[in-house]
């Protein structure tokens, strides 16, 4: 069993398909350990993306992750970090394959719908960073 940190981004938010994505999650084995919809502040969002703060996309990934609330959840089940990561499908949404959310939701690279941590590692880190262990069920 693991767990996964997963973001419903603020394009996703606004478009109204929390519900379609989370069924994705939720088809696929994955139960959803904790939920929220959480507006995040400049200074959240900076710290959230901390190892991106060098590269040129930083500043309009932080703008654009405080443009709207967003949906953070903890994902369980077999192989969750993998299995998250295939159901969004690549960064950019004109690579992504047929059938994930990012081709199906997503508009742009930065307008990508969903966040999913990218290692086990880090899904832990991400998980601390958003929720108390009360939350997550
Ligand atoms: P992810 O793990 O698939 O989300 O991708 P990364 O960890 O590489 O990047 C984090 C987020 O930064 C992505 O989901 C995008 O929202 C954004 N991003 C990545 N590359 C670019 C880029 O070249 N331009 C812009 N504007 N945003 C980007
Ligand atoms: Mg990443």
């Amino acid at each position: 069993m693991e767990s996964t940190l997963s973001i419903i981004k603020p394009d996703a938010v606004a478009k109204n398909v929390i519900g379609k994505i989370v069924d994705r999650f939720e088809s696929n084995g994955l139960r959803i350990a904790a939920m929220k919809k959480v507006q995040l502040s400049q200074a959240d969002a900076e710290a959230f993306y901390a190892v991106h703060a060098s590269r040129p996309f930083f500043g309009d990934l932080v703008k654009f992750m405080i443009s709207g609330p967003v949906v953070v959840m903890v994902l369980e089940g077999e192989n969750a970090v993998l299995k998250n990561r295939d159901l969004m499908g690549a960064t950019n949404p004109r690579e992504a394959a047929k059938g994930t959310i990012r081709a199906d939701f997503a508009d742009s690279i930065d307008a990508n719908a969903v966040h999913g941590s990218d290692s086990l590692e880090n899904a832990k880190i991400e998980i601390d960073f958003f929720f108390a262990r009360r939350e997550i069920n």
